[in-house]
């Protein structure tokens, strides 16, 4: 199945109980606008490489888009379009004044200097300048990319545009970026999972947690969720799995990964190591928190999968007939339009902040990130109880009204 059916089907089931119009449908389907171009740049041996780079926009019903800017070698435009239309969902879920969009460049930006990365930036920023802007796309850093790239792009849009940070978010904290940024999409996974087994009647000390991935995601959920007294019986990245039954020591591993090559756990030696394979499968977590990669829970795979609760912190970790077959027994899944919000909720903090010319304090940032998440999260159930539908079909069913609400009231008629 390819990435844009996966969020097409969760969309067309929403879009069915809600009894939504086909010219409506077909309307909040379809990216605005589509963009591929080409990026080359002179390598570091004088030799010239040429790479393609996206963006889709997908939906501006709500207010400007937003939407991250992946550098992987897996990048292609069918991925690049179901994240754009995940990001309208997402945006409109939390009820963000935004639409959706999103970015990537198919390369392998491990294989690239400091110095080729920065002239890639700048060369695709020169193609797609006179698309984006604080007011109609607002790019952030998502896989491969972070807060250098984020400030290279910004200082190469303002050569066209002058002085205007709120173009991106993601920046340094020091250069008009939002204090919390970079924690806020784990800590919301951790919010919303200590709201969610709330609801379910389970106490954080008896909710045996298993993370895969350990990056930016992974590891802040890990310290939120760690901190709040959630035994973290299982960690993993490329390297592997790391697993103890007694609970990992989280601070002891984040330590340890602060102090090696690329941030990995390789060579962590005070737990088990398993095959990397092994976090989904295993039978004594409670809670499975995917934070990785797309698409790793398939109708191949799903019957190994034995954890009661799912939190989707990566985007589209679950493909949809594993999502009905866990349905149909009784797992739990919090969506990733719900479940990693907190990093576009924290975005769209920076980018108020910079056209306030003001800056919040960090606790100021995690108030209102909670107050935001929580409120999304008791829409989301309480639709999810109201109409005896999965927490997914809840969340698309809200974020699709209100886009549709959107577009009614500007004058799209269905
Ligand atoms: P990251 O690059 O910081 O971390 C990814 C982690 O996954 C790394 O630890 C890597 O080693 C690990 N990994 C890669 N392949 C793996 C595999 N096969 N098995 C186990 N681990 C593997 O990325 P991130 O920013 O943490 O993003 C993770 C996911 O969350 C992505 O799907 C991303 O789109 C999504 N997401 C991120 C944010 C954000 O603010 N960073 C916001 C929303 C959604």
């Amino acid at each position: 199945m390819r990435a844009f059916e996966a969020v097409q089907y969760y969309f067309d089931e929403a879009a069915e109980l809600l009894e939504l119009p086909p010219q409506m449908r077909e309307m909040l389907l379809m990216a605005n606008r589509e963009v591929s171009v080409q990026v080359t740049i002179e390598r570091d041996n004088g030799e010239l490489a040429s790479f393609v780079g996206y963006r889709v926009q997908h939906n501006n019903s709500r207010g400007p888009m937003k939407g991250g800017l992946r550098f992987h070698h897996e990048v292609n435009l069918d991925e690049v379009r179901s994240l754009a239309s995940l990001m309208t969902w997402k945006t409109a879920v939390v009820d963000l004044p935004y639409g959706g969009a999103k970015g990537g460049i198919g390369v392998n930006p491990r294989e690239l200097s400091m110095r080729e990365k920065e002239h890639l930036t700048r060369a695709f920023v020169d193609k797609i300048q006179d698309i984006v802007g604080p007011d109609c796309d607002i790019p952030a850093p998502d896989m491969g990319t972070d807060y250098q790239v984020m400030s290279w792009f910004r200082n190469q849009w303002e050569k066209y545009h002058g002085f205007n940070p709120a173009v991106i978010t993601g920046k340094p904290v020091e250069e008009y970026g939002a204090k919390g940024r970079e924690e806020a999409t784990g800590r919301g996974v951790g919010i919303l999972t200590m709201k969610l087994i709330g609801r379910l009647g389970r106490k954080a000390e008896k909710s045996r947690v298993a993370i895969q991935g350990f990056g930016n995601v992974g590891s802040h959920a890990a310290k939120y969720l760690h901190d709040a007294q959630f035994p973290i019986i299982a960690i993993s990245d490329i390297s592997g799995t790391y697993y103890s039954s007694e609970g990992l020591n989280i601070p002891d591993i984040l330590r340890y990964t602060l102090e090696h090559p690329n941030g990995l756990l390789e060579g962590y030696s005070h737990c088990d190591h398993l095959p990397g394979s092994a976090l989904l499968e295993l039978e004594d977590a409670d809670i499975l928190i995917p934070a990785a990669l797309g698409g790793v829970v398939t109708a191949e795979n799903v019957d190994k999968i034995h954890a009661p609760i799912i939190i989707e912190g990566a985007n589209g970790p679950i493909y949809p007939l594993a999502d009905k077959q866990m349905h149909d027994r009784g797992v739990t899944i919090m969506p990733d339009i719900l479940a990693n919000a907190g990093g576009v909720t924290v975005s769209y903090f920076e980018w108020v902040q910079n056209r306030q010319h003001y800056r919040w304090p960090l606790d100021r940032v995690r108030r209102e990130l909670e107050l935001t998440l929580v409120n999304a999260f008791e829409k989301v159930w309480e639709i999810s109880q109201q109409h005896d539908v999965s927490l997914r079909t809840a969340a698309f069913m809200i974020a699709i009204q209100r886009v549709q609400r959107a577009t009614e009231l500007a004058g799209g008629r269905s």
